[in-house]
Order: C-alpha cells, then sequence, then structure tokens
C-alpha cells in the first residue's frame, strides 16, 4: 500500500543563507520540496540548488553499507557495523598508545549538524586527548572568526537578514551573492526595486552577476582589499564623515589607525587598487553619508594570506562611522556552508572550544573538562587543515578520520593532498556518497545519512537556529553522523580509559543538544534557554537566547557594548599586504577561483543530478578577449595550464566580466568530473598567520596551447552513474577528459576527451561496450587510416548514445538533435558519409546552454526573444524563465543589456 503524501518542515542543506524547506515524501522516498513560507530566512523562496533538492541524492552515488580495505593495495569489501566500529577503534586505540594522541585526526564540515560537532570535538579532545581536529571551514571563514575576535570581542555576526534589506548603502566585497547566497540577493534585489534609493557597491576584481544590482562596481585588483579599506577611511577622515563620539565612546586603537591611513592617499590606492580616483571617492561619499551602511562579504576577504587583515579592515569603517548595532548597519559576513557557523559555536575549529571558548586558554580547558567529567582537555596546539595533511604526508599522522567532506577535491595544492591521503595508514571516511575523491582512499567507508534522512539543528548566517527534521530514514545501513561517531567513541572508551562511566551515553541528537546548549551558559552565544521543543513552537531562534528569554536576539552591540575586556571596540590597524604570489614571466595571469550558479562545493550531491550542470556543462578556464588575442588563442582551444604546483588541461573561453592578466575557474571541478585533479591542482596552500585560511582565490598561472588532434564525444542515456563509474577510469589515458551529465527528462552521461594520438583499439572497444555501442541497432562508420570513427544508436526512432572518435566538429549539432530526441534523415545522411561536418544548415546550430534551470529555458530561446523586441517582463510572461526562483534573472538582464544580440539557434 502508497503510503499518504507528507510534509516535513527541514532546511536546505547547502549554503548559509540556511532557507527552510518543506520535503514532500511518502515516508521512503523524498517527492518534492518547495519553500517554506514561515521560515524568516526565505519566506518561501528557493533558489535553483536548494529547488532542485529532491532530484539529487541518487541512490547509485550512496554508500550504503560500511566497507573494509584489510590491507593497502587490496579493495574493501562489505561488511557489517560492529565489525567496522571495532576495527577502528582498535585501530585508534593501537595508534595512540603507540605513537601519542596527536598521531590521529578528525577532518569534518560545515555541513555537519550541531549535535555531529559537538559528539566530534567530545570524541577528539575529551577521549582521545588531542586538540587534532579542523573543519574544512577553516577553507571559507576562519580569517571571518578572527576579524570578528579581534575587532569586536567575540565571534558574532551583529547583524540579521532584515537589516539588509532596510539599509541604505550595502557594500558587497568579495563575494558573488547571487550565486553564492541567491535567496539572500533576491531579498536584496527586492528590497532595492522597492527603494530605488537605496545604494549598492561591489568590490570584486570580475563583474559577476551581483554587480548588476550594483550603483558602484570596484573591479580592485585581486588582493588589494585592505589598501582600499584603508584608502575609503582616508578619505572618511579627511572629509569628516566619520562619528568622533562613537569612537570616543566606544572604541580604542583609533589614533594607531589613523597614523597608518594617513599614507593610504586617493592617488596611492587608486593604483594600488587598479580604479580611478573618482571611484574611490565617490564610494568614500556613498559609505559616508548614508544614513546606515552595512557591509556583506564571503570568500574574496576570507580566502586570502591577509585574510584577517581584510576583516578587520572592513570593520574598521564600521566602527570609524559608527554604523553597527543599529538598524541597517553594521559588518556581516555571509558564512559558505549551511552550518559553519555551528562548527564555530560548538568548537570545530583545532583552536576552539565548545561555547566559543579558546582551545589555548587554560581556564576555558578548565571550564570544559569539569563540565565533560575529564581531569583536564590537552594543552597542545591543534593542527589546521593545511598544517594536518601537511603533517599527514610526512608521516606524523598515522590514522585520519574524514566525515562529510572531500579534501581530496577542496583543499589547494591538490598533488600533496593527495600524497598525504595515500601515505596515511589508516584513512575512515564517514560519507553518504561513496563517488567522492576522497572516497578513493578509504581504508574504512562508513555510510551516512544525508540529507532529509538526519534531525538535529544548523545556525544560519544571521545566528539563526533552525530545527533540521528528519523525513525518512536512511537507505539501506547508512546512519546520521551523531550515531556513528557516538557509537565510535562507546568502543573506544574501554580501550582507552576502562572501568570509567561513558562520555557518550546519548540516545538521541536531542541528548547531545541538551548537554552541548549549557556549555554556551553566560557566554556571549548564550543558548541555553532554547530546547528543541521551542525551536518546534516558536521557530527558529536568534542567539543569544539565554536561559529564561522568550525569545532570540535580533541584533547585537546596539548598546555600544562589546564583549571585550574593557568593553570597547578595537580598531586594528595592519598595513597593506600583496598576495603571495605576484604577476611574473613565467606565471604571468593570476587565478581567481569562484562558484558556479547550480553546483555546490565538490559537487557530490548536485554532481548526481543531471539537469543542474544545464548552465556549465563543462569546466572551462576564463580569460578577457584581450587576452586571447594577444597570445593568439580561441575559445574552445585546449589549454595546459599550469601553477607552481601542478598542471591540467582544460578549454578556454573568451570572458569579459574579467580584466587582461586574471583568469578564473570554478572551485567546484575536482578529478571525478575533470581528468587532472581540479581546479585545486593549481591553487596555494599558503595561509593567513593568524587565521591559517588558504589563499585558494590567488595563485599565479601559466597557460600554453596544446594540440590534442584526436578528439572523442559521447552522450549516453541509461544507468548514467553506474557507467559514470566504469567510464571515467578509463579516460586516464586521454591528455583531457571531462565527464559531466547533461539533460533532464533523460538523463545523460556527457562525456569530451582528446588526446595527441588514437588510443589502443581495445581501449576504444572497451568504451564502446560501456556505451553500449558494441552491439544492437547502432550505425555505424570508421575509417580505420584517418583513425576517425562514428557510432549512434537509435532505439524506437529516437537517440540513445553517441560516440564521435578521433574528430568531433559536428559535437554541437548533435547535441542539439539530442535534445531535440530526434534520429532524422540530416543525420542517417551524415553518420554513414565520409564528412565529420554537419550537414548543410545544420551547421550553425550550437547547443544552448540552460539559463532557467527551473523552467528548463535555453539562452537560445532567450536571446531569440530579445530578437522579437521582449523586455525581461514579456519574457518572463511568454517563456517563464526568470519567474520562479530568479537566479536566472540578472544574466537574462546582462542580455538584454547587449542588445542587439546574436541568436545562435
Ligand atoms: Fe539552499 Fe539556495 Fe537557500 Fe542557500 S539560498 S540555503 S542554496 S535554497
Amino acid at each position: 500500500m502508497v503510503s499518504p503524501t507528507q510534509i516535513t518542515a527541514s532546511t536546505c542543506c547547502y549554503c548559509g543563507v540556511g532557507c527552510g524547506v518543506l520535503i514532500e515524501h511518502d515516508g521512503e522516498k523524498i517527492l518534492g520540496v518547495a519553500g517554506d513560507p514561515s521560515h524568516p530566512a526565505n519566506l518561501g523562496k528557493l533558489c535553483s540548488k536548494g529547488a532542485s533538492l529532491h532530484l539529487t541524492g541518487d541512490l547509485d552515488a550512496r554508500a550504503l553499507y560500511p566497507e573494509l580495505r584489510l590491507a593497502k593495495g587490496l579493495a574493501r569489501t562489505r561488511t557489517d557495523w560492529d565489525s567496522a566500529l571495532d576495527h577502528a577503534a582498535n585501530v585508534f586505540a593501537e595508534t595512540i598508545r603507540e605513537h601519542g594522541p596527536d598521531s590521529v585526526a578528525f577532518y569534518i564540515s560545515g555541513q555537519l549538524l550541531t549535535e555531529d560537532y559537538y559528539a566530534f570535538n567530545k570524541l577528539a579532545r575529551a577521549l582521545v586527548g588531542t586538540n587534532n581536529i579542523d573543519s574544512n571551514s577553516r577553507l571559507c571563514m576562519s580569517s571571518a572568526v578572527v576579524g570578528y575576535k579581534r575587532s569586536l570581542g567575540a565571534d558574532a555576526p551583529p547583524c540579521n537578514y532584515e537589516d539588509i534589506e532596510q539599509s541604505d548603502c550595502v557594500l558587497i566585497a568579495g563575494s558573488n551573492m547571487a550565486y553564492a547566497h541567491p535567496v539572500l540577493f533576491r531579498r536584496l534585489e527586492e528590497a532595492k526595486a522597492k527603494r530605488p534609493q537605496m545604494k549598492v557597491i561591489v568590490i570584486d576584481p570580475r563583474r559577476t552577476d551581483t554587480c548588476d544590482l550594483a550603483d558602484l562596481h570596484l573591479a580592485i585588483l585581486p588582493g588589494s582589499d585592505v589598501a582600499l579599506f584603508h584608502g575609503i577611511l582616508h578619505i572618511l577622515m579627511w572629509e569628516g564623515w566619520i562619528d568622533r563620539r562613537y569612537i570616543d565612546a566606544h572604541t580604542e586603537g583609533f589614533d594607531a589607525l589613523k597614523s597608518l591611513v594617513h599614507a593610504y592617499n586617493p592617488q596611492m590606492v587608486s593604483e594600488l587598487c587598479g580604479i580611478s580616483v573618482e571611484s574611490l571617492q565617490q564610494c568614500a561619499q556613498l559609505i559616508g553619508q548614508a544614513p546606515s551602511f552595512l557591509s556583506l562579504w564571503c570568500m574574496g576577504l576570507n580566502q586570502s594570506t591577509a585574510g584577517s587583515a581584510k576583516n578587520s579592515a572592513l570593520i574598521n569603517l564600521h566602527l570609524a562611522t559608527g554604523q553597527i548595532g543599529k538598524v541597517g548597519s553594521g559588518p556581516f559576513s555571509l558564512t559558505g556552508q549551511p552550518n559553519a557557523m555551528g562548527g564555530r559555536e560548538t568548537g570545530s575549529l583545532s583552536n576552539l572550544l565548545p561555547g566559543h571558548r579558546e582551545a589555548g586558554n587554560a581556564e576555558h580547558r578548565a571550564e570544559v573538562a569539569h563540565y565533560w567529567g575529564v581531569d583536564g582537555l590537552p594543552e597542545s596546539t591543534g593542527l589546521t587543515a593545511i598544517e594536518l595533511f601537511e603533517a599527514m604526508r610526512v608521516g606524523q599522522i598515522k590514522a585520519l578520520w574524514i566525515a562529510c567532506t572531500n579534501p581530496a577535491q577542496s583543499l589547494p595544492d591538490q598533488n600533496k593532498v593527495h600524497e598525504a591521503l595515500a601515505a596515511c595508514p589508516f584513512v575512515v571516511v564517514q560519507e553518504a556518497f561513496f563517488t567522492t575523491e576522497t572516497c578513493h582512499y578509504a581504508d574504512l567507508l562508513l555510510p551516512a545519512a544525508s540529507w532529509g534522512e538526519k534531525e538535529g539543528t544548523v545556525t544560519n548566517s544571521e545566528r539563526r537556529i533552525s530545527h533540521v527534521r528528519r523525513a525518512m530514514p536512511a537507505p539501506a545501513e547508512a546512519r546520521p553522523d551523531w550515531a556513528i561517531t557516538t557509537d565510535f567513541a562507546r568502543r573506544l572508551e574501554p580501550l582507552l580509559r576502562p572501568g570509567l562511566p561513558s562520555l557518550f551515553a546519548f540516545d538521541s541528537p536531542d541528548a547531545l543538544f541538551e548537554e552541548y546548549k549549557h556549555l554556551t551558559a553566560k557566554r556571549d552565544l548564550d543558548l541555553s534557554g532554547l530546547s528543541y521543543a521551542i525551536l518546534d513552537h516558536q521557530g527558529p531562534q536568534q542567539w543569544p537566547f539565554p536561559a529564561g528569554a522568550t525569545q532570540g536576539t535580533a541584533r547585537l552591540y546596539g548598546d555600544g557594548q562589546f564583549p571585550t575586556a574593557n568593553g570597547r571596540a578595537k580598531f586594528q590597524a595592519e598595513p597593506f599586504r600583496a598576495a603571495k604570489e605576484k604577476r611574473e614571466t613565467r606565471y604571468s595571469l593570476t587565478l581567481n577561483t569562484g562558484r558556479l550558479r547550480d553546483q555546490w562545493h565538490g559537487m557530490s550531491r548536485t554532481g548526481s543530478a543531471a539537469q543542474l550542470f544545464g548552465h556549465a556543462p563543462e569546466a572551462l578556464l576564463s580569460l578577457h578577449p584581450d587576452e586571447l588575442r594577444r597570445r593568439r588563442l580561441q575559445s574552445g582551444d585546449l589549454l595546459k595550464v599550469r601553477s607552481r604546483r601542478g598542471s591540467l588541461i582544460v578549454p578556454v573561453v573568451a570572458d569579459e566580466s574579467i580584466r587582461s592578466g586574471q583568469a578564473y575557474m570554478p572551485m567546484h571541478w575536482g578529478n571525478r568530473f575533470l581528468k587532472g585533479l581540479g581546479t585545486n591542482v593549481l591553487t596555494q596552500p599558503a595561509f593567513d598567520p593568524l587565521s591559517k585560511q588558504p589563499e585558494l582565490k590567488h595563485a599565479g598561472i601559466e597557460v600554453e596551447k596544446v594540440e590534442l588532434p584526436w578528439s572523442f564525444f559521447a552522450l549516453v542515456e541509461g544507468d548514467v552513474q553506474s557507467r559514470f563509474e566504469a567510464l571515467r577510469p578509463l579516460f586516464e589515458a586521454f591528455a583531457y577528459a571531462n565527464l559531466t551529465l547533461t539533460g533532464r527528462e533523460r538523463p545523460a552521461l556527457l562525456i569530451r576527451a582528446a588526446c595527441a594520438v588514437a588510443p589502443e583499439a581495445e581501449l576504444l572497444a572497451q568504451i564502446d561496450r560501456l556505451l553500449g555501442l558494441n552491439k544492437g541497432p547502432v550505425l555505424a562508420y570508421d575509417d580505420p587510416r584517418k583513425a576517425v570513427g562514428k557510432r549512434v544508436r537509435i532505439e524506437d526512432g529516437r537517440i540513445t548514445a553517441i560516440r564521435l572518435a578521433g574528430e568531433t566538429a559536428a559535437r554541437d549539432w548533435l547535441k542539439t538533435l539530442w535534445n531535440d530526441g530526434q534520429a532524422d534523415a540530416d543525420l542517417r545522411r551524415w553518420l554513414l558519409a565520409p564528412v565529420s561536418t554537419p550537414p548543410g544548415s545544420a551547421s550553425s546550430k550550437t547547443a544552448s546552454k540552460t539559463l532557467c534551470n527551473c523552467l528548463n529555458v535555453g539562452e537560445a530561446a532567450v536571446c531569440a526573444g530579445i530578437a522579437r523586441g521582449l523586455d525581461l517582463n514579456g519574457l518572463k510572461q511568454e517563456l517563464k524563465c526568470g519567474t520562479s526562483c530568479g537566479s536566472c534573472v540578472p544574466e537574462i538582464k546582462r542580455l538584454l543589456a547587449q542588445q542587439p544580440v546574436a541568436v545562435n539557434a
């Protein structure tokens, strides 16, 4: 009997906006997803990623059973949970006995729930006795943590989402908010539409979709943010646009900063930043004369060797103008991951302890040890992400536990990261998707529950805690993260502290939350008055929410009192320091990395949904058209891109959104989808001295065209995930290979590859077998002399598989035919003829990318509509594009602004 459809209110598992979602399900399967109108973060809206959640998480990509590798070099085999966790406990205990507690480490994730984090922290610090527990939030948020703590006294974003809507001047620095925090960006767009006098300033080396909302875009040179902020402050002081009363009453350190920024005159700053003096002055004027001023920032400031300085230099502007603690004002860091905030709160960076405490503070250690009922907590400094993997590479870390993150894709300097994982004697990976690059190195793979299958809490960017509810059980033997962690801990306890009562007698996430929350009492984030019951009855709440409170706290520091020793905020005076790798002859381009609109991080979840590749179907390196001309390159050329650390081969595309001398590549591409260890094979591990956050957004690179005349193209529908797994290893033999998915109703595997000479016939035959092109209704043409061949499988008049080998001139035409689904007479004639180019008028057809993912509207249809004279409203009415999540609207506006447009199809 089919169960009735139910609705479970939960949250989206992607970005730090923390949208509420309503999961439609039948208790066994998720059927759909909608925005939760009652959730204060999104008020019913979702972006393209959130709205596609139910299409992701293909069971074929899920880890379903524990798997154990008995010795390096052997394949993993299925085992049961008892054997898996007993084995892990024995290996960890033996390693700790032999090499000490700091020979093991935990590397966890900003996507875990607060209860998962708490369990891991207690396990590492109280039971194992190591501070070697760090999180992938080190890669995205740790500079913001330092910025808040040293400037304001606590890691607490003071603003809320309504402040963004109510501000008179919003400065967005180093954030493509339109892609990275789309629902919040929609809220900002709507607020500006209602109050056009609101000013928006965007500071970004690239002209992103976010800039379409800007009154002023400053395309500064990468890494020059500190100089810019000091230059703005210089003008604010000169013009008398600072709030001297606020400075005197509530801050300290202004005089030192004043002396420093004296030198940052407009001329000097315009040269350092590569912008005009006029635009710098305009920026300062917009800030200085605004009744309220709010700043938003993300990775562009944080992922830098000067990340802490950039954060503090921006916060300086708020303190100097008194624009903090009041409506529409304040420095507002956008958190990248859904629960990076929860990680910071529970102490999930190696230098922290639960309740915003410091691992290096003896008093804090004593408080937590007392609460946990242990003699003490480790004093030794824990390793941060980059340090941890380097220590592992040189043999210091003998056992590593990774949960819900994919370091073999996301850390910089991937060659060394892969070396480190290969060198570690025992790697445990607790993961929902067995397909991630990191799972390849797992000696023990533990299947974890994923979105919709687990319960707990998360904190979003505005300090708002939501109850994440479970809609259905995890598949097969997958378990919630907190349950795996505490089960392991209970098996390890008798080996490390025999005879003592268990520290891990938790039977539910609620029990973990109840224990954790009291560790926050009387701290700046005090959430000791919260409970699951309150969250259920009153909805998501912002901390602080101390015992006895009836509601959360919307805004901090309204009274000008800061959580520092003397109650004053502290100006930080640090000079501008250039990024680590400067442009030079051997590495003449600066690589910037960032996000795609419809993908999330390493694509372990979004990469399982074909329609999320519609907007960006393949990995590309962007260069300005002038740079292409200067280097005699054309869009589509394959380039070898190399940095001081590694190289990969990728097609280039002309992109006017970046300046000459710069290059851009999305950070999502890893070794799974792009041969060559992905984007992060190029990026650098150099990190900020305080936050230890690496400079992922700034690497010196060089490019050269590569001639790979033998090209390959394939499209195949059916059994997409399993075909992907089987085919991907075969493409190691090619110099370039990009494997992604495509299609909506008919998900298909899309492969592009190239090499210098034709591969062995047996390899091609093997690929054909896996593509289903070795038998059945297959039309084939081969010219062995030229080493070219074509194969098309046609079933019931529909193309179900295509393969071109040797040359791929008809690639885009075939993609268009594929999308139409028809095998026409043109195709049959072309297929059986020794020509490569597509026939007649079809030769002009090129495949159009999907612009509107929600309503499946391609760029070609939008361009055709514009050519017919439609404006934005006309396009929305006729094509429906942009009428659902709105993520495509900035791009449609840009196409409208480019009239007359070229219509491709
Ligand atoms: Fe999810 Fe999009 Fe909301 Fe972020 S903005 S939480 S990705 S729906």
